[in-house]
């Protein structure tokens, strides 16, 4: 049954397992420990003799279920849950690279991603370098006698860059390269990494997958052996465990998110449509403006974060930002308040000046994450917006 599902049917019932109650709800298992019937059965589920819970950092059932049901939307053998995005992206990699190893990382990554692999990995001995995956060949020339793996998200931060994963996993493959891929601003009804033969796929579930802004967590999916190993060894050991009360929550979030990502992206397709054509906006990046972004079939849409180049300087942009009123001034994205950032000020300042120069992340550019509001009061509110800066830059012209 489960395997044959429609994605929109397997985000409410995908991996889910009827207790004895009968509880239509997935219950909240909130508890630290389990008893053991005997010691014979403890004995025996340490040993992995027997299934059955032991401690919540080793496994709980409410969030197993989570774990089913985000495997079988991935199209995983099975899935790991985590702490947050970040400690599901730390465990990736930790899990898969030692000292002496190095790393492919791609430019424009989330901002703590890449302090993690610039400044963490390298003092555990593991070398990176960060490459340009729309460039093939500049990324096949920086691999290393030592290279073991390829971190990448696709679209990348924050002009919404897409990379076709067919020739990057082949490329991988013709080196013996893992490949993981963060699915956050996609979640896996618009892309599924792993049908394209992506080894692993990590998530914030803090975005889309919960849905509500009020929980912070992660999410990866692979191969069986590759799982174990996270959750027997690296979640066991390192410890950045999920809390069953916040599975439980995105259990909830989860239901609609089908529902939820039709409409973050028909309203971000009307706000990219309306803003392109704006004399203070030199241009929109989105995705779904041009079908040959979408890759063919990888992508279903183009999700719901966009980017803005304003004709404006710095304090302007800021401006504009501070001057929305729907819009809330904050770094996240899939919940259903729309939210606006400054990547250079925010999200990206992690990445040293010159870095964010390269990458193009201008003084001028701005981040919005559309969310569940109705799209004329968005747009109300961007115009609002985009009309006293108009107001602002006319005025200092007269004035100099
Ligand atoms: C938010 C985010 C993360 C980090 O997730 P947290 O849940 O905040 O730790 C990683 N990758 C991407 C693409 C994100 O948007």
């Amino acid at each position: 049954m489960d395997a044959k599902m429609h994605p929109d049917t397997c985000v409410i019932h995908g991996g889910h397992r009827r207790d004895a109650s009968g509880s239509l709800v997935t219950p909240l298992w909130q508890t630290a420990t389990f008893a053991f019937p005997d010691c014979q059965t403890g004995g025996a589920r340490f040993a992995g003799e027997q299934t059955g819970p032991i401690y919540t950092r080793l496994g709980n059932p409410t969030t197993d279920e989570l774990e089913r049901r985000i495997a079988l939307l991935e199209g995983a053998e099975s899935a790991v849950a985590f702490g947050s995005g970040m400690a599901a992206v730390a465990a990736t990699l930790l899990a898969n690279l030692q000292a002496g190893d190095h790393l492919l990382a791609a430019v424009g990554l989330y901002g703590c991603s890449y302090s993690l692999v610039t400044e963490q990995l390298p003092r555990f001995g593991i070398e990176v370098s960060l490459v340009d995956f729309a460039d093939l060949a500049s990324v096949e020339a920086a691999i290393q006698p030592n290279t073991r793996l390829m971190l990448l998200e696709t679209p990348v931060n924050p002009h919404l860059r897409v990379y076709p994963l067919d020739p990057i996993v082949a490329l991988a493959r013709r080196h013996e390269l893992l490949t993981v891929v963060d699915n956050t601003f996609m979640t896996p009804l618009l892309q599924k990494p792993l049908s394209h033969g992506v080894d692993l796929v990590v998530h914030s579930a803090t975005k889309y997958l919960n849905g509500h802004g009020d929980v912070i967590a992660g999410l990866v999916c692979g191969r069986d052996e590759m799982m174990q190993r996270l959750r027997g060894e690296i979640r066991k050991d390192f410890g950045a465990v999920l809390s069953p009360h916040d599975a439980w929550l995105i259990l909830r979030g989860m239901k609609t998110l089908a529902v939820r990502m039709e409409r973050h992206c028909t309203s971000a397709l009307k706000v990219a449509k309306h803003l392109q054509h704006h004399p203070r906006v030199a241009r929109v990046y989105y995705p779904g403006l041009e079908q040959d972004n979408l890759l063919g079939n990888q992508m279903a849409a183009g999700g719901a974060v966009l980017a803005l180049e304003l004709e404006a300087d710095y304090h302007q942009a800021l401006a504009f930002a501070d001057r929305l009123q729907l819009f809330t001034l904050a770094v996240s994205l899939g919940d259903p308040e729309s939210l606006v950032q400054h990547p250079a000020s925010m999200t990206h300042s992690p990445y040293a000046p010159e870095v964010r120069q390269a990458a193009g992340i201008s003084d001028s550019l701005i981040r919005l994450a559309i969310g569940l509001e109705h799209v004329d009061d968005l747009l109300a509110d961007l115009d609002q917006a985009l009309a006293a800066v108009a107001t602002q830059v006319e005025t200092q012209g007269a004035q100099r």
